[in-house]
């Protein structure tokens, strides 16, 4: 037990996609909700913190450059497919 509160984590996340990211445009094809791409052919994330959502991890995991980040809204804490793993800036 780390002390983090659950119910509090699983508010909302943020998504982030870092300047490693390819413009590959599949995680815009697999969750248009999530993700748009601009007349730059830059892929964003959608405004915003969203319902958490399996698919956004099934993305991280498939996302060719690894550019694509999940944070907890209101922990700043990384998401990941295993709650327990989650950590901060701390790596605590
Ligand atoms: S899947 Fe990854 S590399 Fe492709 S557009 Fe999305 S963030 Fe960029």
């Amino acid at each position: 037990m780390n002390g983090v509160d659950r119910r509090t984590e699983r508010a909302g996340w943020r998504i982030e996609i870092s300047r490693a990211c390819l413009r590959s445009g599949i995680c815009a094809a697999s969750a248009p909700r999530h993700f748009t791409v601009g007349a730059d052919h830059r892929t964003r994330p959608v405004e915003g913190p969203v319902e958490p959502d399996p698919v956004l991890l099934d993305l991280v995991e498939a996302c060719p450059a690894g550019a694509i980040s999940l944070t907890h809204q209101d922990t700043g804490r990384a998401v990941t497919a295993r709650p327990e793993e989650t950590t901060d800036e701390r790596g605590k």
